[in-house]
């Protein structure tokens, strides 16, 4: 009470944790859909691209008998890509209890699922925890270092403060191995801040997403004060509708750097489709998966508001500094 700031960063501490809450409930009730739910969805190929994109990264990455931290790791919906690179050991961790019960029936054979009989050849430590609060490695003392740490589609959830940002980002560098490998994809923040830049008022978006902006984050340039706690609210039919925030990609590859991180690569979704699919390789696994149909402009086919939520998305690659114990 007698420090005018304390009172300030009891506040800012009690709304972030009641974003982080909101986050959590909102993927804690989304439960696992039918696949025919599945296939009927808005989005279906986009979520098929955005597989695809996970799928080419694994497997870029993925050596057989790496031990994987999964950040993020929702329902699960990676394990059978992990499966398929032939890893040693996978420890995935939630805030969502929701999304962590569903994780492990996945992986213990769900009897609705259509993977009935999966069993997959790979143990597997799967925790409820908010991995951009706490000392994730602290947690995993005995299974560290990992090989490759995945944080797919929820990196952006950690910039809401510069605090979490840090905390995230020590977490993946102390858990990784030197020479170790960390995969994501996350918001293009340069993408994002264009279409605000061109859109009429604080809102963007088209049949299957919008973006909505909080004034009080910009001044009439569209520049705000700090590169952390931008906040949005991003809805993306069929599946997502919760607080965000935009990390500018300049300012994560400087922190990452204070954290013994290098960048091998960033790139938008865009520039990564056109640049894989000129492989053999993932032009099959896209056949396979069917994100692209088979050309023609119709249902089978991702759609054109489709792609353009894909452009709101970009992967990265970094690597933690130092040379592998050849031990
Ligand atoms: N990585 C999964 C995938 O690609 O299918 C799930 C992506 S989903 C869009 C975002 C996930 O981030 C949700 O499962 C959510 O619960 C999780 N998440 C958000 N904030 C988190 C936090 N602070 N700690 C751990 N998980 C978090």
């Amino acid at each position: 009470r007698h420090d005018p700031q304390g009172g300030a960063h009891f506040l800012e501490d009690e709304s972030t944790k009641i974003f982080a809450r909101k986050v959590a409930d909102h993927y804690s009730a989304r439960s696992n859909q039918k696949l025919e739910e599945q296939e009927a969805s808005p989005i279906i190929h986009l979520k098929k691209l955005n597989n695809w994109i996970k799928s080419v990264l694994i497997q870029l990455y993925a050596r057989r008998g790496d031990a994987v931290v999964d950040l993020a790791c929702g329902k699960g919906g990676d394990l059978i890509k992990w499966d398929k690179a032939k890893i040693g050991y996978y420890v995935g961790i939630d805030i969502a209890d929701g999304s962590i019960k569903d994780c492990r029936t996945h992986y213990n054979g769900d009897a609705d699922h259509h993977q009935r009989w999966k069993r997959f050849t790979f143990p597997a430590r799967l925790i409820c925890g908010d991995c951009y609060e706490v000392r994730v490695d602290k947690v995993l003392a005995d299974d560290a270092p990992f090989d490759i740490c995945s944080c797919q589609f929820a990196l952006h959830y950690s910039w809401s403060t510069e605090a979490r940002a840090r905390q995230a980002l020590a977490n993946v560098s102390a858990l990784l191995r030197p020479g170790g490998i960390f995969i994501g994809t996350m918001p293009d923040a340069n993408v994002i801040i264009k279409k605000l830049r061109e859109a009429e008022g604080l809102t963007f978006g088209n049949s299957v997403y919008w973006v909505c902006f909080d004034e009080e984050f910009f001044d009439k340039k569209f520049k705000s004060s700090s590169p952390f706690g931008i906040k949005y609210t991003f809805h993306l039919e069929d599946a997502v509708d919760c607080p965000e925030w935009i990390v500018p990609f300049d300012v994560f590859k400087s922190l990452a750097e204070e954290y013994d991180f290098e960048l091998v690569f960033a790139k938008n979704s865009h520039e990564f489709v056109h640049e894989y699919m000129k492989k053999s390789e993932f032009v099959e696994l896209m056949r396979r998966l069917g994100a692209l149909g088979d050309g023609n402009q119709d249902q089978s086919t991702l759609s054109a508001d489709e792609w353009e939520a894909a452009y709101l998305y970009m992967s990265f690659v970094l690597r933690k500094r130092g040379q592998p114990d050849k031990s």
